[in-house]
């Protein structure tokens, strides 16, 4: 496995990789790798011939007042994972690196980026789009994968792919979870023991939505109240948002009537955790 921390080492690797005309998957990470991880890592190696990850926790999508000083981090523990799946190359540049003094540029993806996490993040998907549209320059992959857990996400780099005419194929793949349901998390490294409890509400809100959706419940407002309820029962709970609404628009929605995107932000002591489910009538 060929660690790389260069830009210019990178592109090159990758040019060669694609005059021998094989297929280049990507997925990127900020580290502190576990099964969720793990598992995108595991789809890329099915998918391409040669598999990047790419170890960088980005500045800029952090905001002034977040955790990029206190993210945690293991990189050997992640470079032993990355090997045990048969990644090819990781990319682990600096900050320095990726933002010389001399950057000027960023790419926005307008109106979806203003929901859900983007109204307590000002500026965060502004920092995702860039830093992804710089490691797509650097790594040159014909297919991208990212996680569902991070919906959002998902969904605005898929528009930018499509507005910016990337030549790249972006795969989601199913959020992994703990035995008891809590979406893993680089973030869950947060909780406290009493923490952890009061985390699995999120889970536990989603499962309801879905219950009440099941027996026939269409109104959003109720099933968000519903949820909001349950959360706030867990002690250490402060919610950020629960929203319902249109899969591809994130434009709130009043009536589930065909698939809904019900997504959630809660604080849980100092960890900002996030979770979503897709509602389907049965
Ligand atoms: P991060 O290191 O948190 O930036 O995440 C890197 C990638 O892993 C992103 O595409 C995330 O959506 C994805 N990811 C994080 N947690 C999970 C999970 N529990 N299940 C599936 N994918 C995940």
């Amino acid at each position: 496995m060929e660690i790389i921390e260069k830009i210019t080492v990178m592109q090159e690797t990758s040019e060669k990789w694609r005059r021998d005309g094989v297929l280049i998957v990507l997925v990127p990470t900020m580290g502190f790798l576990h099964e969720g991880h793990v598992e995108l890592l595991r789809v890329g190696r099915q998918k391409g011939d040669r598999l990047i990850m790419s170890l960088f926790v980005n500045p800029a999508q952090f905001g002034p007042q977040e955790d990029y000083q206190t993210y945690p981090s293991d990189t050997e523990g992640d470079l032993e994972k990355a090997r045990s799946v048969g990644v090819d190359a990781v990319f682990m540049p600096t900050a320095q690196e990726m933002y010389p003094d001399r950057s000027q540029t960023t790419v926005n993806v307008e109106e979806i980026t203003q929901y859900l996490c983007g109204e307590s993040r000002p500026g965060h998907f502004a920092g995702v789009t860039t830093v992804v549209a710089k490691l797509f320059n650097i790594t040159k992959p014909h297919l991208a994968i990212f996680g569902e857990k991070d919906y959002q996400q998902l969904v605005v780099i898929k528009q930018m792919v499509r507005d910016l005419d990337m030549d790249i194929d972006v795969v989601g793949v199913p959020t992994v979870r703990e035995q008891d349901g809590l979406a893993m998390s680089s973030r869950n490294n947060y909780l406290s023991a009493e923490e952890r409890v009061s985390a699995l509400s999120l889970k536990k809100g989603l499962d309801l939505a879905s219950a009440l959706v099941a027996t026939g419940e269409k109104n959003a407002g109720k099933i968000k109240n519903s949820v909001r309820e349950l959360i706030l029962n867990h002690p250490f709970t402060e919610i950020d948002y629960i929203t319902i609404c249109d899969p591809e628009k994130l434009t709130d929605i009043e009536r589930v009537d065909g698939p809904c995107l019900l997504a959630l932000a809660v604080r849980v002591g100092k960890a900002r955790l996030i979770d979503n489910i897709i509602l389907r009538e049965h």
